[in-house]
Order: structure tokens, then C-alpha cells, then sequence
């Protein structure tokens, strides 16, 4: 089996304290230890990518070099930060050691440090300068710079201007994400998407700031204010794998919250369950291939191999088309913690 990516939490709890974030009322922060890394790092033949992140601040790990040099024996690294530890030092460490793809999160401009509590944009984009320079200096093309932006109802105007301000800077990537883990009141009420229509106001904005990224040749990717079907989430539950801190599998971040229960509001309607129990990392093809996860992918597998099928079929009636969707809705639903789940709606 060869994964398309972990994704490995490395640190759960934070130096920031993002409004929008789940992990920002934790009072302890805790790291993977080394010894349980290195255990799992057996399996590391077994994927693409690592992606270094979680429900916390990966550069507060003090090992955090070490696990990178563990990880790139065999595959590309990356990790997303808040940005404030990307100090000098820490900018060198990170073109030494070869990290492919760094990825920066912001919240807006003049809004970016009222959501992003505890970070300052000012000192971010200084960071991001200094790496910026430092790779260049390098003459390597690693690491991929990139800007994540979590949209907003308050800070979505802001979006062009961020990108004429980030693609000035030398970013090589801006993407746009939606707060899609809403669990609060205060998260529904952010959140620039609604389960009823889309805003055509920040559609416009979006479309601005595609042809601003066009103009200075940045890479892009944006999410959807849309809700529609789609047949696999964006986290690829079917070939990647969430490692908690505590060494724990499961198939996506969205189900690895850092709380017991998983709470979610969803189109307006709160929704609790408890945390599913996936398996251990340290067993990881074991767990993988148990019952349990086997059918929780199968739902996903089942529907893309009948979609792929009837596809074929009607590919030449557009109106069929558009009802296979309803089909797999009623044919092949999803497992029951992804219906109440954004991100199984394209967002
Ligand atoms: S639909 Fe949501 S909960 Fe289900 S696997 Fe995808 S991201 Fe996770």
C-alpha cells in the first residue's frame, strides 16, 4: 500500500490563539515524543508526503528538525505554520535541511491579527521575507512558499489586496480555505460560506483575486462558498492517514479534534459524536487493513467506482449527469460522521 500523504500531529496546543481554532482554549501543549516518531517512521516507505501538522504549532516541538530528517529519508516534507517562530535561525534550518513546501496562515490584513489572536501580521510577513531571501540566496528552488488564508465573512474583502501584497513579497502559492470546522456559535457566524446560497458578493471578490494571482503568476487554489456533493473529501481518506499526538490513526483532521466528542454545527443544526477509535500508528497496516476502517473507506470507494461507471454510460446526457449525484447520495451514502461534515460538500 502506498499512502498519498500522513499528516502527523506532531504538537497539539499553540502560542497563538486563533479565535477560529478549537485548540485555542487548551491548557497544556503536548508533543509526540521522538521514540514514538522513530516507531512509526517504519511505515514512512509506505507514502508520498509527510505533512507536519495538527491541532497545534509544529515549530514549538523541539525535535522538530530531527523528525524532518527522519521523514525526508523518504519522502517530501512539509508543515504549516502561524509563522511566529520563523526566525532567522529557524529560516536557515529550514532550507538546510530541505523542507519541500512550507505553508504560512494568515487571516487578512487589517483583520489578521484580531482573528489570529497573538500573531501580528507585520512580523509574519517580515518572517516570510527573510525566508523568502534566504531561499533565494540558495540558489535551491525548496521551499515552496505558500500562503494560506482562512476566508471569513469579516476578512474576505481583504483578499486581493492580500494577494497584490504577498505576490509582491515572492510567495510561490496562495490558497484560500474556508473555516470548515464550525463548533461554536462564534464559527457559524465567521464562516463566508452558507449551506443555503452562495454569497455573490465574495464570489466576486474570489474572481478579483484570481485574475490579480493570474497577473503575477502565482500558483492558486481556492476553496467553494458552495456546498454541492463531491464524491471523495479533499482529506483522501481512502490512501492518507492523521497521526495524533498520542499515536492514534485516523482519516482526517476533522475527526481527530483535540476534544473527546466531535462537535459540529452544521447548516445551522449542532451535532455531537464521539471520537471514533481507528486504531495506533504503531500498528498501522494492521489497523488499516481492520474491519472497521475497511468499511469506513469502502463508502468513499464504493462511490467513486459507481460514478466512474455510470459515467462512462451517460456521458453524452447532461441531465442524467446531473442526477447521479442524488443516485449516490441514496445508493452509496457516506459513513455517518462525514454527513454532517463540510468538507464532504466541497468546502
Ligand atoms: S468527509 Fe469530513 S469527516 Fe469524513 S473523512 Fe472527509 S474530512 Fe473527514
Amino acid at each position: 500500500m502506498k499512502f498519498k500523504f500522513f499528516q502527523i500531529e506532531i504538537v497539539r496546543g499553540c502560542n497563538a490563539s486563533c479565535i477560529m481554532c478549537p485548540a485555542r482554549n487548551l491548557n497544556n501543549v503536548e508533543k509526540m515524543s521522538l521514540s514514538m516518531f522513530h516507531e512509526i517512521s517504519k511505515f514512512f516507505t509506505n507514502t508520498k508526503w509527510i505533512h507536519l501538522q495538527g491541532w497545534g504549532e509544529p515549530l514549538l516541538h523541539e525535535n522538530f528538525f530531527d523528525m524532518v530528517d527522519l521523514s525526508k529519508k523518504y519522502c517530501n516534507v512539509s508543515f504549516t505554520t502561524n509563522g511566529i517562530l520563523l526566525n532567522k535561525d529557524i529560516c536557515e534550518k529550514i532550507i538546510d535541511h530541505d523542507i519541500d513546501l512550507v505553508a504560512i496562515s494568515f487571516a487578512g490584513i487589517e483583520l489578521h491579527n484580531k482573528l489570529r489572536l497573538g500573531t501580528n501580521l507585520n512580523k509574519l510577513l517580515e518572517n516570510a521575507r527573510t525566508l523568502i531571501m534566504l531561499k533565494n540566496k540558495s540558489g535551491n528552488d525548496k521551499p515552496e512558499i505558500v500562503a494560506t488564508y482562512m476566508l471569513t465573512k469579516e476578512n474576505i474583502e481583504e483578499v486581493p489586496k492580500f494577494v497584490e501584497l504577498i505576490a509582491k513579497i515572492g510567495f510561490d502559492t496562495v490558497i484560500f480555505t474556508n473555516l470548515d470546522y464550525v463548533f461554536n456559535e462564534k464559527t457559524n457566524e465567521l464562516k463566508a460560506f452558507s449551506c443555503r446560497d452562495t454569497n455573490k458578493k465574495f464570489e466576486k471578490i474570489l474572481n478579483k483575486a484570481e485574475t490579480i494571482v493570474k497577473k503575477y503568476g502565482l500558483k492558486f487554489k481556492r476553496c467553494s462558498l458552495k456546498m454541492e456533493d463531491v464524491l471523495i473529501c479533499e482529506a483522501s481518506p481512502i490512501d492518507s492517514v492523521v497521526i495524533s499526538v498520542n499515536g492514534r490513526i485516523y482519516p482526517c483532521a476533522y475527526i481527530n479534534v483535540p476534544s473527546k466528542n466531535i462537535t459540529r454545527i452544521f447548516c445551522d443544526k449542532l451535532y455531537v459524536y464521539k471520537k471514533p477509535f481507528f486504531g495506533y500508528a504503531k500498528n498501522l497496516i494492521e489497523h488499516w487493513n481492520s474491519y472497521h476502517y475497511k468499511k469506513f473507506r469502502e463508502a468513499f470507494e464504493r462511490r467513486i467506482e459507481y460514478y466512474r461507471r455510470r459515467f462512462l454510460e451517460i456521458v453524452s446526457n447532461p441531465f442524467e449527469l446531473e442526477s447521479l449525484i442524488n443516485e449516490l447520495r441514496e445508493k452509496y451514502p457516506l459513513p455517518e460522521i462525514c454527513r454532517t461534515c463540510y468538507k464532504a460538500y466541497g468546502i
